[in-house]
């Protein structure tokens, strides 16, 4: 391991927008503090969750980044077409969340424009570093190794806020325990509409079916995601991992199948962990967990990246009253975390329960009884 002597006030595990939110909450009212956010990596592979829920631009405001989000293509959705708990679609702004114009994004350039935004606040950023391994000085602070490829180094710092998404890297160390709700697992594919096949309708479509459900929804630059959204045991038992098999599956969703024919797919499927959980507890001594670390929500919520904006924001302002040496931002956070999941679930539970097509079907059951 190479020694470095950098030592930092807060250092942020994670660049998805929970930590770059973070980062610049803190930097906007502590502009004199040492920050580092740490990234594993380049923001050059397809990233999921293209739909950004009303409310968000305002988010995005406050945090001085919007224009740059706009520059990296945001494109206005007008809510979500559903087929759920009965074939004919009905229009629904959103299955969860607030009415209004949301917008459907580019997730890799979205979250690269975050962090843009966020070097230029001041903030030290170290992309292609993966946190790998944590001790604790007697001091009380934190000794983090970064790894870049087979190097590795050491930073110093007070406090650590783990934004690492659904692994919480960091809390999980400090033996933090996951609940679990379901194993829902998106299979995923990207699809491009050449000159030819039209523009992708700007809305998000959700179609039920007997095993699952499916959604599509538009990204930048004349593409659009179609994902398969099941339980794992199932989507394992059925082998939707195998492109025929996908396609199978979606050529019985009608409405989406139809979307699906006119653009041109990039193989392999690739799959995602989209199940419901949320951290016993979402902080500690000296750490607090946001975003997907801290709670996750299903993707009918469309409500994970926004949920990752404002607990990015909670959690930096929560850290600020422990650096003047206050627990009350840790507790509120903590019981803000466990109240909100609480209402997801029961949210949850009514959207799941509006489906009654099919009633010994294990997956519909699992949601409803
Ligand atoms: C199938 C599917 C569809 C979805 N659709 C939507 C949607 O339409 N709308 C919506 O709002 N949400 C959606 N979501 C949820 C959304 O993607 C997440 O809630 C959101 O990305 C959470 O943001 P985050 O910053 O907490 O975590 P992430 O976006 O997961 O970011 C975590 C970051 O940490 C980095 N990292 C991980 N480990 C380490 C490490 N050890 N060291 C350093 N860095 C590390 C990662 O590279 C990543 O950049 C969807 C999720 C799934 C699975």
């Amino acid at each position: 391991m190479t020694p470095e002597r950098a030592a930092y006030d807060v250092a942020i595990l994670g660049g998805g927008p929970a930590g770059s939110a973070a980062a610049l909450s803190l930097v906007q009212v502590r502009p004199d503090l040492r920050v580092v956010l740490v990234e594993a990596s380049a923001f050059d592979g397809w990233r999921i969750g293209e739909t950004l829920a009303p409310g968000g631009r305002r988010i995005l405001e406050g945090l001085g980044c919007w224009p740059a989000v706009v520059d990296a293509g945001a494109v206005e959705s007008h809510g979500t077409v559903a087929s759920w708990g009965s074939e004919e679609p009905y229009e629904n702004d959103f299955l969860f969340s607030a009415r209004g114009t949301g917008w459907h994004l580019d997730r890799a350039g979205f979250d690269a424009a975050l962090i843009a935004c966020v070097e230029s606040a001041g903030v030290e950023v170290r992309r292609g570093a993966r946190f790998a391994a944590v001790a604790r000085e007697p001091d009380g602070k934190w000794r983090l190794a970064i790894a870049r490829g087979v190097e590795r180094r050491e930073i110093r710092s007070a406090l650590v806020i783990d934004a690492t998404g659904r692994t919480a890297a960091f809390a999980s160390r400090q033996g933090a325990k996951r609940l679990v709700d379901d194993q829902l697992t998106g299979v995923a594919v990207l699809c491009r509409f050449d000159g030819s096949s039209g523009t992708h309708e700007a809305r998000t479509l959700v179609e039920a079916q007997r095993d699952g459900w499916w959604y599509s929804a538009a990204v930048p630059g004349r593409r659009a995601v179609f994902a398969w959204m099941s339980d794992a045991d199932l989507v394992r038992q059925d082998g939707l991992k195998d492109r025929q098999n996908w396609l199978e599956r979606l050529r019985a969703a009608q409405l989406t199948w139809k979307r699906f024919e006119r653009c041109t797919p990039d193989w392999p499927v690739s799959i995602w962990s989209a199940r419901s959980q949320r951290l016993h507890d979402v902080c500690g001594e000296g750490w607090i967990a946001i975003g997907d670390a801290a709670s996750a929500f299903d993707p009918l919520s469309s409500a994970g990246v926004i949920k990752a904006l404002y607990t990015g924001k909670l959690g930096a302002f929560a850290v600020l009253d422990r650096l003047r040496g206050l627990s009350r931002g840790f507790d509120r956070y903590r019981r803000y975390v466990e109240r909100e999941y609480a209402e997801y679930r029961a949210t949850r539970a009514r959207f799941y329960g509006e489906e009654r097509r099919w009633p010994g079907s294990p997956f519909w059951s699992r949601r409803t009884d």
